[in-house]
């Protein structure tokens, strides 16, 4: 079909490095999105490694809500839930 797009997700996940205690739950979730540097913080990968559903899940997981998660296509901050 000549619409056709390729399906790109719309969640973008952000790390606070501040924030992040090197817990490393989010790399369990989404290892192809998050992954720890050689000062075991968190960094992003890719943005399209992992679906939005695991990116959502992964940010949920960060026990000091290091990890915000902004529709791209609304602008609105998805979590931390404000
Ligand atoms: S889950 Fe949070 S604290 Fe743990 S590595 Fe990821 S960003 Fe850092």
């Amino acid at each position: 079909m000549a619409d056709q797009v390729k399906q790109i997700g719309k969640y973008r996940v952000e790390v606070i490095r501040d924030k992040c205690i090197s817990a490393a739950s989010c790399v369990a979730i989404a290892p192809k999105v998050f992954d720890l540097d050689e000062e075991s913080l968190a960094i992003i990968l890719s943005q399209d490694g992992n679906d939005d559903d695991t990116k959502l899940l992964a940010a949920q997981s960060c026990p000091t809500m290091a990890i915000i998660v902004t529709n791209i296509e609304t602008g609105e901050q998805v979590w931390p839930v404000k």
